[in-house]
């Protein structure tokens, strides 16, 4: 369940002059939309649903909503991103309804486990519930830290699943403590700040200590490294979704490349999937786009595929895993 405040995207609607809208929207908030729709259009405000697949705000809607004549995009699910955009566009990050402070008394002893310094982040979802969650802690005895993090982030404390800026917070902690759902953000937030990390699932109340994950997931990557070694051609692939777009990176790392005696090719894609690659003759990728892209699903890519870091591993560049991340 996620509250979307109806009222406040009209008041903003109105003091924007907005006629026409598009809305964009997650896949877990499609029926919000559709009800966000509604009310909008009862209140004389021409709606158009996005009805592509969205998974941030990096990839933001607003070259269509102007295609499409509308004056301001909505985007549903996801904090602001500082992006040059072609039209206004309202950022409603969803947050959700789900008592955190509860669900860290009762995992209470497997956080103590983390040590009496730890750093505490969470995704968008959760952010509002942060500072009641560190009162709490503190309560117990805990120092705890939320950092900061860089421009790619809107809160403090907020991690995405490409920049774990947060939780690098400046002072010796302990431990890092994730609330959110789901293993990715946690095992990068392990990844890049080398403390044990202990992920806190709101929603079913369960816990999970992301060091095997991280193995799994670490020993999973050097097996994709291992099947790009002899690999002669590599198809570097770049986001033209407008918040994923790394050309720079994706420039330095041809170059290594080249320099290490290998051939690469840049290829642009909005939707990157491994089907649509199928016809090229390449022998490895590498995503220099959002970093889950080659994480997610590795198993479905017929070819290997890498993360801008793995490529230096493989050159024998850099020692240790590190996960890929977008910095802002
Ligand atoms: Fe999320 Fe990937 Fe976009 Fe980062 S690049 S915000 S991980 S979808």
């Amino acid at each position: 369940m996620h509250e979307i405040p109806f009222e406040e995207i009209l008041q903003n609607l109105r003091e924007l002059i907005a006629k026409k809208v598009l809305i964009q929207t997650p896949e877990g908030l499609k029926r919000e939309a559709q009800a966000l729709a509604e009310f909008l259009e009862k209140n004389g405000i021409e709606v158009i649903i996005s009805g592509d697949i969205n998974y941030g705000a990096c990839d933001l809607a607003d070259k269509e909503a102007k295609m499409l004549g509308c004056d301001v995009l909505i985007h549903l699910g996801h904090s602001y991103m500082q992006l040059n955009l072609e039209v206004p566009t309202i950022f409603v990050p969803a947050f959700a309804k789900v008592d955190v402070v509860k669900v860290l008394e009762k995992n209470l002893d497997e956080i103590k486990k983390l040590g009496k310094k730890i750093a505490l982040v969470t995704t968008v979802q959760h952010i509002r519930d942060l500072e009641r969650a560190k009162a709490f802690l503190e309560e117990k005895g805990f120092q705890v830290f939320i950092g900061e993090g860089d421009n790619r982030v809107s809160f403090s404390g907020q991690v995405l699943g490409c920049n774990f800026t947060t939780a690098k917070v400046g002072e010796e902690v302990d431990g890092i403590l994730f609330i959110g759902a789901g293993y990715f953000h946690p095992i990068g937030v392990a990844l890049a700040t080398k403390k044990p990390t202990l992920a806190i699932n709101p929603y079913s109340g369960d816990f999970a200590w992301m060091d095997k994950e991280v193995e799994k997931i670490v020993r999973k990557r050097w097996g994709m490294i291992a099947r790009a070694y002899d690999a002669k051609k590599f198809g570097i692939i770049i986001s033209t979704k407008k918040g994923q777009l790394r050309l720079g990176e994706a420039k330095r790392i041809m170059k290594l490349l080249k320099e290490h005696g290998r051939e690469a090719q840049l290829i642009a894609m909005n939707y990157i999937s491994p089907e649509a690659l199928d016809g090229f003759d390449f022998d490895a990728y590498v995503v220099v786009a959002c970093p889950r892209v080659p994480i997610d699903d590795a198993e479905r890519w017929r070819k290997p595929v890498l993360t801008p870091p793995e490529v230096k591993l493989l050159l024998g560049l850099r020692e240790g895993y590190e996960f890929d991340e977008i910095l802002g």
